[in-house]
């Protein structure tokens, strides 16, 4: 309960101020609302009187006039609401979203999968929202009600008050009851659906490959039958559930029924004018109808409570990785690099079961091993070795992606978990294996990592970093230049493109480090070549680090760091290596024979 508390603080606290306007506006509404029966029970006394005709047609005219003034207030209500709560209100669960995301470290994105994350933050804005919406425009006008009718029940005959709270308290305490019998299993039903969503999101990104596979039955079934298993465990608790609340929902109009039989007695022992007692039962029957109501729309409630918990959960998930507040930051950086005993495990390895669907941990093995290395400013150097030596996870433990948890990572002698983690990232340019490209311009993703906008970088630095990058043809040959829409994940550009794409967008902020993670591995030899002439340009004068799996273009490395299993097996350049290094010769050897 007190995580919800805390969920529901990050959500809806700065609203507290609109959502109570909307609330007195609704209490003044339920005023009026309550002031009309009351008249309309004094003209039945006038007809049982025949009184004055002018009393009459007082009471008509108040009545008509408190109908239209409650038609102005709701529509004041509305478009307070609209422009006070609903839009401010999404603008800030999707700035929220993006923030507590962008916090969340690499690693731990890499733990969930973007297909569950989607669809956790699309159910759960929504939820934040129609919760809002039941608990500004259901409950609290319902609790509004109550209160009042109870109170002025108490003011005017015991008797009703006591009916109307028995048969409230008896709800109430159901209702409670049940909540928390389906609280739990709800939760899991959310999770296990997000779960769901991850595989129908893994079939559309992978659609080319079930295309080409000629696999369409086997994604259309296998969507269909998580999908019906997740319907099933929603059946399992639904029905249930609808068994207790409809019991439950019988409440209200036994409710009713003793109001009814206590009016009559009333009226029978001459104790209440028919006009008062008619009051009392259109009180009562209002009061009662919401309860009802609520009967009806508690299923949407919860079900919007755990879709909150879940999407707060990931939302209030700690960070793995901050800054500590008197970081590091310097504005520059030599680019000195060294790695004393560094361990690494990845976070969170999962196992596939058949069984029940749940995941299980398996035991963890380090990536990397106990690596020591030291990398001197302007140093060009190379990490060569086997496919999974751990090549890579030394690039990911110098971006931060996770802590080592043995061993440091120092740059010009800071401990990496000391620096400003922001600003180092933002001096190291780095081309991944991968090249990670918007739906946008061209421009737009070569200027992505410089924070500025795109149309303020002069296009003669971009015309530098597109030559460097031996991409000058290619864009002129575009037809809209550097404002050419390359598609999905740069889909409009070939493999090789997008990898010079990255690099013209790792030079342009001309960054301190660079990191090149096989940036040339799409690439015919061709531009292999110019592009390696490209990177020794781009190299001078600063810390290069580059990860190659063609030995040749890393020759002249000043230096080559042998990785194997984990570990900085040798180190040196490449004629002592060939010398003292069996690996990395029996490398040179296999690649010579392949060439
Ligand atoms: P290399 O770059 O030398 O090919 P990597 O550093 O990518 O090797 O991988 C080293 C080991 O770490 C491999 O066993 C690989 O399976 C594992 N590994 C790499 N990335 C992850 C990850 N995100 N989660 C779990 N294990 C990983």
């Amino acid at each position: 309960m007190g995580e919800l508390k805390q969920h529901f603080r990050l959500f809806y606290r700065p609203f507290l101020a609109p959502m109570s306007v909307i609330i007195a506006i609704i209490a003044v509404e339920n005023s009026i609302g309550l002031s009309i029966p009351w008249l309309l029970g004094r003209l039945v006394d006038w007809m049982h009187a025949r009184g004055d005709m002018r009393d009459a047609m007082m009471l008509a005219t108040s009545i008509a006039f408190l109908w239209m003034v409650l038609n102005y207030l709701g529509n004041f209500r509305w478009r307070f609401n609209l422009i006070r709560l609903v839009q401010p209100l999404r603008l800030h669960v999707m700035r929220v979203t993006m923030e507590r995301l962008t916090k969340l470290s690499l690693a731990q994105h890499l733990d969930k999968h973007s297909g569950v994350k989607q669809s956790v933050i699309a159910e759960g804005q929504d939820a934040v929202r129609s919760l809002m919406d039941a608990m500004v425009f259901q409950i609290s006008p319902l609790v509004i009600e109550c209160v009042a009718v109870i109170c002025l029940l108490a003011w005017a005959n015991g008797m009703m008050a006591g009916v109307v709270i028995a048969g409230a308290s008896i709800f109430v305490f159901w209702a409670r009851a049940l909540n928390r019998t389906i609280a739990e299993p709800l939760r899991e039903l959310k999770e296990e659906g997000h779960r769901e969503s991850k595989f129908r999101n893994d079939v559309m990104r992978n659609m080319e490959l079930v295309l080409l596979t000629a696999q369409e039955p086997r994604a259309v079934n296998e969507t269909q039958s998580s999908y019906a298993r997740i319907q099933q465990q929603h059946r399992n608790i639904w029905i249930p559930y609808s068994l207790d609340a409809t019991s439950r929902d019988n409440t209200p109009p036994l409710t009713r029924l003793g109001v009814y039989l206590a009016g009559i007695w009333l009226v029978w022992n001459d104790a209440a004018s028919v006009g008062s007692v008619l009051t009392w039962w259109i009180w009562t029957a209002d009061v009662l109808n919401r309860v009802g109501n609520i009967g009806w729309i508690w299923r949407d409630i919860m079900e919007y409570i755990a879709s909150a918990r879940v999407f707060g959960d990931l939302l209030n998930t700690e960070p793995q990785i901050t800054s500590p507040p008197d970081a590091v930051r310097p504005e520059r950086f030599a680019g000195r690099i060294a790695f004393r005993d560094v361990w690494l495990t990845y976070s969170g390895h999962e196992r596939e079961s058949a069984d029940d669907g749940t995941a299980h941990p398996v035991s963890r093995n380090a990536s990397l091993r106990g690596v020591d290395l030291a990398i001197e400013p302007g140093q060009r150097v190379a990490f060569v070795g086997p496919s999974g030596a751990g090549k890579s996870s030394i690039v990911y433990t110098l971006m931060r992606g996770q802590d080592p948890e043995r061993g440091t990572v120092t740059v010009d002698g800071h401990d990496l978990r000391r620096l400003d983690i922001r600003q180092w990232r933002s001096r190291v340019g780095i081309v991944p294996q991968t090249v990670h490209l918007f739906d946008k311009s061209l421009r737009y993703n070569i200027c992505w990592a410089t924070g500025k906008d795109p149309y303020e970088v002069p296009d003669a630095d971009l015309d530098r970093v597109i030559a460097m990058a031996c991409l000058t043809e290619r864009v002129s040959s575009l037809p809209y230049g550097y404002d050419t829409i390359i598609g999905e994940r740069g889909v409009k550009l070939s493999g090789g493109e997008r990898q010079r794409v990255g690099i013209a967008r790792a030079l342009i902020s001309d960054p301190d480090v660079l990191v090149f993670d096989e940036a040339t591995s799409s690439l015919d030899a061709e531009n292999e070549h110019l592009i390696h002439d490209a990177i020794r340009t781009a190299s001078r004068g600063r810390t290069t680090i580059l990860i190659a799996h063609r030995l040749s273009t890393v020759a002249d490395a000043d230096r080559i760091f042998v990785v194997d299993e984990g570990r900085v097996v040798h180190a040196g350049p490449h004629a002592e290596l060939l010398s003292v290094s069996p690996l990395y010769r029996s490398l040179v050897q296999r690649q010579n024979k392949v060439f």
